[in-house]
């Protein structure tokens, strides 16, 4: 074992009697899920899997592992080091809001997501659902109260060792299999070792995200498909930006707003550098007030076909930003602007008056990977495919989202170590659209700037569109916001259904 690990393990042994897994384990109320059936090859059932930090992934991860009968060694460096942003030795420490956000499984997609991680008895959920306190639709909990009941469940699985440890480089070569899931803030040692094993331009250290619209909310009756110059470049059409005109006195209030907009600052330990190519666009409005109109604004190769003789003052582009075409970047607009003033500033742009955004914009430390580029579908490394990523360092955002990553790397993890056959969640779930996203969903652009792969919550964009346009009991066609309604609850029933079709299918699967 490598000298790089700061406290040894114990000695404890990983060989209970075969077939003694599950009778072991205590349960707690906690929840169980479907489980995989016992298999009687084994491959690799008496290897441990390692499991690198122990926050929303890696604790789920590690639950998902030892129900499925596997061992778990898992190697949480707090309070041995701490990061900038825990305050606890807890596990699964929430470090900043205490909310999981929309509990709504019919008209929300991350409300979708908590339901689908109930159904596959996620640990996280099942500790949040029991120590939810007050707030209306959305799932909050007593975040001292949801940490402590992780750990408790965690520490009490037999099958579980929790390491008090700070893994500093590459993981030791007889880790056969090892899921590191040490999130925005992973440790310097650990960072540089990924970055080596990935090249370093693959594994950032700040995002730099400009807000994303869903395209159907975008008015095309203001807004029109063009490329500037009509230039179809590689893959493209010649039309492949939507376009927001300015007139001179809307450019004029544009850049007042900008200017005027309450912003975030960032935390004294983040150092968030600003590059060149990637400022954000309030600073830039503040270096002058033609910077934007010359820069990622220009109005030239481009004609209003709505009013094709009067030329736009400025223009907003907007760029392609998934395969399934359903959701917008705007290019250039990476902001510290506060999320209400993007929403209030963003739609007084023409054509964005009723924009629905998927993501807003922001610059934060944030330690992830070019997954697209560096990971194979189920999350390995390619070049060392034994270390399999989890969490936030996947280019996923937020609490919710990190922890389901994690409970579909746990799970993966323990079929392989089972000698069971692995499978993706549909991409019509919430679980298969995100992972999606984070394997390849997104378009890969060569602008210059921040790398085209940025991290996402999930949202309704990053799912296939429905084929068919819901229709009312009656038959008829229905009208927006009825039929934007109508639209989410056909997404989140033909997400059930799949989901559950799946899930069926991989225990029938596992069992053969
Ligand atoms: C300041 C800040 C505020 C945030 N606010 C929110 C919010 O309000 N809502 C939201 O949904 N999301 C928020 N996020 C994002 C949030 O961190 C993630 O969504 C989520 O915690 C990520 O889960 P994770 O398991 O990937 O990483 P984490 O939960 O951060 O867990 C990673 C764990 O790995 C450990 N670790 C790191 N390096 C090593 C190492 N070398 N060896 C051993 N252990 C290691 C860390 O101590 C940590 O416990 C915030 C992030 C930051 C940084």
């Amino acid at each position: 074992m490598s000298s790089r690990i700061c406290s040894a393990l114990s000695a404890r042994r990983f060989l209970p009697p075969a077939g003694a897994f599950f009778l072991k384990q205590r349960h707690n109320g906690l929840p169980t899920g479907p489980r995989l059936p016992t298999l009687r090859a084994m491959s690799n059932q008496n290897q441990p899997i390692h499991i690198i930090g122990g926050g929303l992934a890696g604790s789920e991860a590690a639950w998902q592992i030892s129900r499925a009968g596997v061992p778990v060694v898992l190697h949480e460096m707090r309070p041995v080091r701490a990061t900038e942003a825990h305050q606890s030795d807890q596990l699964a420490e929430l470090v900043c809001s205490n909310s999981f956000r929309s509990d709504d499984a019919t008209s929300n997609a991350v409300g979708l997501l908590h339901q689908e991680m109930r159904r596959m008895g996620s640990l996280i959920m099942g500790c949040a659902d029991r120590h939810q306190v007050p707030a209306g639709g959305a799932l909050a909990v007593d975040r001292e109260g949801f940490a402590q009941a992780v750990t408790a469940a965690l520490e009490a699985e037999d099958l579980i060792q929790i390491a008090r440890e700070e893994i500093q480089g590459t993981p030791p070569s007889d880790w056969k299999s090892v899921i590191i899931a040490t999130g925005p803030l992973t440790s310097t040692g650990l960072a540089t070792a990924i970055g080596s094993l990935t090249g370093e331009a693959e594994l950032s250290f700040f995002d730099a995200i400009a807000p994303i619209v869903h395209r159907d909310s975008i008015n095309m009756d203001k807004a029109w498909f063009q490329s500037r110059y009509d230039k179809a470049g590689p893959g493209g059409t010649g039309a492949d930006y939507i376009n927001c005109p300015l007139s001179k006195e809307e450019y004029e209030g544009f850049i007042d707003a900008l200017i005027a907009g309450e912003k975030t600052t960032f935390k004294e330990w983040e150092h968030v550098p600003y590059f060149d190519g990637c400022l954000p666009i309030e600073v830039m409005a503040e270096r002058g007030r033609e910077t934007l109109r010359h820069g990622p604004l220009k109005p030239v190769g481009l004609t209003n076909p709505h009013t094709p003789g009067v030329k736009p003052y400025a223009v907003i582009q907007l760029r392609q930003d998934n395969a399934l075409g359903t959701l917008y970047n705007m290019v250039g607009f990476q902001t510290k602007l506060k999320h209400g003033e993007q929403a209030r500033v963003f739609r007084t742009i023409p054509g964005l008056e009723g924009a629905e955004f998927a993501r807003l914009g922001g610059l934060h430390r944030n330690t992830f990977l070019n997954s697209p580029k560096v990971l194979d579908p189920f999350l390995r490394l390619k070049a060392e495919p034994r270390l399999r990523f989890a969490g936030q360092i996947t280019g996923c955002e937020g609490y919710v989202e990190s922890a389901a990553i994690g409970l579909l790397t746990g799970r993966w993890a323990a079929a392989e170590s089972r000698g069971a056959p692995i499978s993706h969640p549909p991409v019509t779930t919430a679980l298969g659209a995100l992972l999606n996203h984070i394997t390849g969903g997104h378009i890969e652009t060569v602008n210059p700037g921040p790398p085209s792969f940025q991290p996402m919550n999930v949202n309704f964009g990053l799912f296939p569109p429905m084929e068919l346009a819901p229709k009312s009991e009656t038959g008829k066609r229905l009208r927006s916001p009825e039929k934007a309604a109508a639209k989410k609850h056909a997404m989140t029933d033909r997400a059930r259904a799949d989901l559950e079709a799946w899930l069926t299918g991989a225990v029938a699967q596992a069992a053969e």
